[in-house]
């Protein structure tokens, strides 16, 4: 399920957009009104993307703007040159544009114009700075490596690629991707599939306008990825990455005729905190979460604040919900959550020396309840089941009260 979720969200928008745009390119008809775009719809591109990233304070979605901006328009500008630099800059764009765009994913969000961020610019700006001085100076054996066969393989030879380009290209979709499976986010998903999408332009494809579409739609996915993060953001409680209240109050929007929701708590939470301090309980809900994650039947779990959440069973009645809820309940009972306890709480400080890890016990406490002539609307069966909660409390903790 999880894994599954994962996948969509590696493959969508990146690869939906990359690939429909590169079998477009392959398409002679779908080619040219690719191209036909071109005019506007990349500097558009580049536009909202830079709008977006100063707005929203993603530095990076600004600096993969301006490596792409800077390689896409510096081709064309140089590309009309008779003279031997027409062929060097292509090259070195070729090869720098998607490694650049690669080493994005290697970055934290710094800021546009932090030190980190100026250092970023830097970085950026002195490649074609670089590149122009050394065409300057005619260091043409410098110039060279970007047009270096490296292996000895005719077919590559003949089709005039460049080695050292497909190299680079390999290289950055090897980081990106590592970067994408490792932190499973939409940027890193997005960036994924933009350096595929510009490396292919960049290499594979010769005319100007089409390769310039396609540039602009390396923007397009880095731009809804970014969207799409601030949406689950708004969404996904940051702690647990449950959905939060504000997803909760929404799925309440959305529920029918007939549905249970159920409120769970921690027991004994404060006193686990001043035993162990904030940090391991932190780490505890960010364990509870991931089974109440898991809830079955349908039900749906939410952080509703602190150490509170919610499961939503939509069309289910309370006797068909309450299994799956005593299975949760069950299996955070029995489960060892271990914990490494680097920071013990204040009056041991002797112990603080080394990590250490240890098992500790949780138990939650469930209240349910349903729709019904009682309670009609999600809010009124909210505070029923906050009741039926706390008989599970009075009644000793540790079980599932309706
Ligand atoms: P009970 O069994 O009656 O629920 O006891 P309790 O101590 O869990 O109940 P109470 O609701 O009074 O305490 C909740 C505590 O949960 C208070 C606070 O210390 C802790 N808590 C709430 N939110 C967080 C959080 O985000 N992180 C951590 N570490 N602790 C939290
Ligand atoms: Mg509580
Ligand atoms: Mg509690």
């Amino acid at each position: 399920m999880r894994t599954g979720r994962q996948l969509l969200s590696f493959l969508l928008p990146g690869a939906l957009i990359g690939l429909a745009l590169i079998a477009a390119s392959l398409h002679p008809g779908a080619a040219t009104l690719l191209a036909s775009f071109s005019p506007y719809f990349p500097y558009a591109m580049v536009l909202v993307a830079l709008l977006l990233g100063w707005r929203f304070d993603r530095s990076r979605l600004v600096f993969a703007t301006v490596i792409i901006a800077l390689g896409g328009g510096l081709l064309p500008y140089f590309g009309q040159r008779p003279d031997a630099t027409a062929r060097i800059v292509e090259d070195a764009v070729i090869t720098l544009l998607p490694l650049n765009l690669a080493l994005i994913a290697l970055l934290k969000e710094r800021g546009i114009f932090s030190w980190h961020g100026l250092l970023r610019w830097g970085f950026i700006l002195a490649q074609p700075l670089g590149i122009a001085l050394l065409i300057y100076q005619q260091q043409y054996y410098w110039l060279g490596i970007f047009d270096t066969p490296l292996l000895p393989i005719d077919a590559l030879d003949q089709l005039d690629l460049r080695q050292p380009a497909l190299l680079a290209l390999l290289i950055a979709l090897g980081i990106s991707l590592y970067q994408a499976i490792r932190l499973q986010n939409p940027i890193e998903h997005g960036l994924f599939w933009s350096v595929l999408l510009c490396g292919y332009a960049l290499i594979f494809v010769d005319a100007e306008a089409l390769r310039l579409a396609l540039l602009g739609g390396a923007l397009l996915i880095l731009i809804i990825t970014v969207i799409e993060l601030s949406y689950s953001m708004a969404y996904h409680d940051e702690l647990t990455g449950l959905p939060g209240r504000r997803a909760l109050n929404h799925a309440l929007l959305k529920l029918g005729g007939r549905y249970t929701i159920a409120m769970l708590d921690v027991d004994h939470f404060k006193k686990f905190n001043d035993t162990y301090g904030h940090d391991i309980g932190d780490e505890v809900l960010k364990m509870v979460a991931i089974k109440m994650g898991k809830v079955s039947g349908g039900g749906k779990a939410f952080r509703y604040g602190g150490e509170e959440f919610s499961v939503v069973f939509p069309g289910k009645s309370l006797r068909d919900a309450l299994p799956h809820l005593e299975q949760i309940r069950e299996a955070i009972a029995s489960a060892a959550f271990t914990v490494r306890s680097n920071q013990r709480p204040r009056q041991k400080p002797q112990q603080v020396k080394h990590r250490s890890s240890e098992t500790v016990q949780i138990t939650i406490s469930i209240g349910a309840a349903e729709r019904g002539e009682a309670a009609r609307d999600p809010q009124a069966v909210i505070k029923a089941a906050d009741k039926a909660l706390y008989r599970a409390k009075k009644a000793g903790r540790n079980r599932v009260a309706a």
